[in-house]
């Protein structure tokens, strides 16, 4: 790694972190960054179409028409909602405004890999907790004293989720520090917490627009807690970017917020084609963890994880791999459309012949 006499000390310590590959190429059935096979809803289309023409003016600073489409969906008042670019940017105000104390903050070792470059970029000490042999993330190991609890619920890469009851019990007993439940991935499948804000001051519960409502590349996050929660993001976002959401985002993310009808219909049927994909991974004689999210965490007990990368590379396919202990071996496929998942099964048979 180079370095500059110019840098800071700090921008010589970050390890920043690196995003699934964005193919330049067309043809590629591209499995890896958990985008969504279906396009937004054709109304969130038409609204960036209309927004178009006032793009002279500034956006609505604090994305107004997002958050109130965002707490009529959830039930809570506008005051208890935050947006930003993408849940990343949300996340990484959290990180700034609400996780940096006195204690490390605690997450698991095996879960989104952006937490400890945030931790290294706002200078949070940080002690990882492993998750159980099954991978599972259990509440009860997060007690010891700490500046706050962030996990991703279900998990990622596991895909893996935990039940409402558990989260509750732990926002019972973790009284005194913040307790951030990421929810990208909660849509497909899983409990969210987002009906607890209400009544747990220390609770935020962040989710985004990229994966169950189609847009990844318009950049949309969003957070839900007590409004002195949100107050905090609001200074460290006012203090930093005025305007992290466009027109074009406000207007597109308020209709895809609003098109529950699209939002349900696609999301069932990520959901249908991931049982499909199970079953034909299985079938191969793959383990995979039980999904409930848009992708899925397989390994080949007889396969080398690496070489199943490159070979369904050299054929096209994209997926995920973390060079990290314990899941070297796996794979993380997303849940593309159903002829993506007959090119990836196709593919896979042919490799393990
Ligand atoms: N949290 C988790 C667990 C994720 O996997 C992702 C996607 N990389 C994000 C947050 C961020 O998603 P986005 O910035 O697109 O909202």
């Amino acid at each position: 790694m180079s370095s500059s006499p110019f840098w800071s000390a700090r921008v010589a310590a970050l390890s920043p972190y690196v995003p699934g590959e964005q193919p330049r190429v067309d043809g590629l059935v591209k499995l890896n960054t958990n985008e969504n096979p279906f396009p937004p809803s054709p109304a969130a289309v038409a609204a960036i179409a209309a927004a178009a023409s006032s793009l002279a003016l500034y956006p609505d600073p604090a994305s107004t028409d997002f958050r109130q489409a965002v707490a009529e969906h959830m039930g809570l008042p506008i005051d208890h909602v935050f947006a930003g670019n993408g849940s990343d940017e949300v996340l990484g105000l959290t990180f700034a405004a609400l996780l940096k104390h006195d204690k490390p903050i605690l997450f698991p070792d095996i879960t989104y890999s952006f937490y400890p470059s945030y931790c290294k970029l706002f200078e949070v000490d940080y002690t990882t907790v492993p998750v159980r042999e099954d991978f599972g993330v259990v509440l009860d190991d997060y007690s010891t004293d700490n500046g706050g609890v962030i996990f991703a619920n279900p998990n990622a890469p596991t895909g893996l989720g935990l039940p409402l009851a558990d989260i509750e019990a732990f926002l019972n007993r973790n009284t005194g520090s913040v307790v951030v439940v990421d929810e990208a991935y909660v849509d497909f499948g899983a409990e969210s917490a987002a009906s607890l804000v209400s009544r747990y001051p220390n609770l935020l519960v962040v989710q985004t627009l990229s994966k169950s409502r189609s847009l990844a590349g318009m950049r949309v996050g969003f957070a839900l807690g007590h409004p002195l929660l949100i107050q905090a993001l609001e200074r460290v976002k006012n203090s930093f970017n005025s305007y992290p959401l466009d027109r074009l985002a406000i207007a597109a993310a308020t209709a895809a917020m609003r098109d529950t009808a699209y939002f349900e219909q696609t999301r069932q049927a990520v959901m249908a084609t991931r049982t499909r994909m199970t079953e034909g991974l299985q079938a191969l004689g793959f383990e995979v963890l039980a999904s409930q999210t848009n992708f899925i965490f397989t390994r080949h007990p007889q396969h080398n994880g690496k070489q199943l990368a490159d070979a369904l590379r050299a054929r096209k396919v994209l997926v995920r791999r973390f060079d990290a202990p314990r899941i070297d071996q796996h794979l993380r496929i997303s849940v593309g459309s159903d002829a993506q998942t007959d090119v990836l099964l196709a593919a896979l048979k042919e490799i393990l012949g």
